[in-house]
């Protein structure tokens, strides 16, 4: 038995001003072949559960192309007609090689591209032009998803990571692997269902350890302990996309049993619909979360500018925070990320020890504060890479690119240290500060871009948790954009709707 894998990932937020190129896709993670083979073997990903998967099975994977980048606007047409062209073509070539049984692919689900909204649909038909509409051809999704009908119709089986943080995509991509087999050996033949929920949420609610998203997961993993049950995955969507399926999607796969699926699909989706109030975001303004943060006798406070994630197409460049604690005199406390490669290059010329000026921050757009004039030292310059050793993506390595870590002087004696990058970076990872010499738990505050990942490595260690309101792409006050296409009725927007699957 022998099965190619591969992907092309990628979350597009139709509301950032920043296209996604090939370029993106190249400097962030593209692999082909056996270059694919010795980046994710033995890693914690999506691609190194497919891998085990097919050791424990024992069956043959032939890497083709895995591609992925950070999240930032639409894939421009070039970047998705080039990426898709070549992960055929890697596909082909393996069912010139050989027999083929199968394909696993990573993608995302919530890739806008300017080719088609849904930008995974255009894939997988890309790839069923060379493998035909019969052979198992496995997907494996992101919990962010907005998944079509299309896209359902296209895979054999759709398997979503289940908890947010991504703490998952070895497993499930590890799970997806196991299905392969079932199917190629053991005949399974599994009926996908899809229901999709007229629900927009913000993320920072779709944390699955907390709720209402917890009690939603139990209930999810009972049914896909029914016997027969092959997968239940749930996506509550990424609301940033203003596209027709950005929606809750409850998909279930059971084994030649479309009745069973999609009962078991409309009972969740059922429970869903009485908990839609429970999905409310407040978080705390920005001043008042400073001060506190600052007064408080145990430490650190971690402070999320939820706002300005990079992972949900944000800039990671917003100083309003920043702004603040320089303004309310804050000390021993850091912020990371601060992508600004201009300042970083204004860092190393300066060099490590020496005093420096910076207008930081703020360059990309206008949604995340003023460009910030703030002088302080530099402490630090590193090339931006470390590798991930807590609970998401543990062993891949990370290139933040160049990096300059410089101490700010605030208002009364305030210090801030901030971590400017020159590429885009979520904080999932205590090694982001620990690889630029900040140790975190020493920090009164730590101030991360992050919208719910950071949870998954920062909780351990964190006296506090809070959510700010900062302005920004990741606001979780969704009423705040201009939708276009989305689909209506839905709720919270369609505030009287009624709807039953
Ligand atoms: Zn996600």
């Amino acid at each position: 038995m022998r099965v190619a894998i591969g992907g092309i990932s990628h979350e597009s937020s139709t509301f950032s001003t920043v296209p996604t190129t090939l370029q993106h896709f190249y400097e962030r993670g593209y692999h082909e072949a056996d270059d694919l083979m010795s980046a994710f073997t033995g890693t914690k990903s999506a691609l190194g559960g497919f891998i085990d998967a097919a050791q424990v099975a024992g069956y043959d994977v032939v890497p083709t192309m895995m591609a992925s980048a950070v999240p930032a606007g639409p894939v421009t047409a070039e970047a998705t007609e080039t990426l898709t062209k070549r992960l055929a073509e890697m596909i082909q070539q393996v069912k010139d090689t050989g027999p083929l049984d199968g394909v696993l692919l990573s993608l995302h689900g919530a890739m806008v591209s300017e080719l088609d909204d849904d930008g995974e649909s255009y894939i997988v038909r890309k790839v069923r032009e060379v493998v035909g509409p019969d052979l198992p051809v496995i997907v494996e999704l992101d919990l962010h998803g907005n998944i079509t009908q299309e896209l359902v119709d296209l895979a054999s089986v759709c398997v979503a990571y289940d908890e947010y943080p991504h703490t998952d995509p070895y497993e499930r991509g590890y799970e997806a692997g196991i299905h392969m087999a079932e199917i190629v050996r053991g005949g399974k033949k599994p009926t996908p269902v899809i229901v999709k929920v007229p629900l927009l949420t913000a993320i920072q609610r779709q944390h699955t350890h907390a709720e209402p998203m917890l009690t939603f997961k139990r209930l999810a993993r009972e049914i896909e302990h029914e016997r027969g049950i092959m997968n239940v995955s749930y996506l509550p969507g990424f609301p940033f996309a203003d596209i027709a399926p950005t929606n809750f999607s409850i998909i279930v796969t059971a084994d030649n049993d479309e009745a069973h699926a999609r009962d078991a699909a409309n009972r969740l989706a059922t429970y869903l619909w009485s908990i839609k109030d429970e999905f409310r975001v407040e978080p705390k303004p920005v001043d008042l979360a400073v001060t506190d943060a600052m007064k408080s006798s145990v430490k650190p406070i971690v402070l999320a500018d939820i706002s300005d994630n990079p992972g949900g197409g944000g800039p990671a460049d917003g100083t309003v925070l920043l702004e603040a604690l320089l303004r309310l005199g804050a000390t021993n406390t850091a912020l990371v990320p601060m992508v600004d490669p201009e300042s970083v290059k204004a860092a190393q010329a300066a060099g490590e020890g020496n005093p420096v000026q910076l207008k930081l921050g703020a360059k990309v757009d206008n949604m995340h504060g003023e460009p910030l004039d703030v002088s302080g030292t530099v402490v630090r310059l590193t090339d931006g890479k470390f590798v991930h050793t807590g609970p998401m993506n543990t062993g891949v390595q990370v290139d933040l690119g160049d990096t300059a870590v410089v101490e700010l002087d605030g208002q009364n004696g305030g210090k801030v240290k901030v971590v400017v990058t020159s590429l885009r970076y979520q904080p999932t990872d205590l090694e982001v500060l620990r690889s630029q010499g900040i140790e975190p738990t020493e920090q009164q505050i730590l101030v991360v871009k992050s919208s719910v990942h950071f949870r998954a490595a920062f909780t351990p260690i964190a006296a506090e948790i809070v959510e700010v309101n900062t302005p920004g792409l990741t606001n979780p006050d969704l009423t705040l954009l201009e939708y276009h296409k989305l689909a209506r009725p839905i709720y919270p927007f369609d505030a009287d709707m009624t709807w039953e699957p």
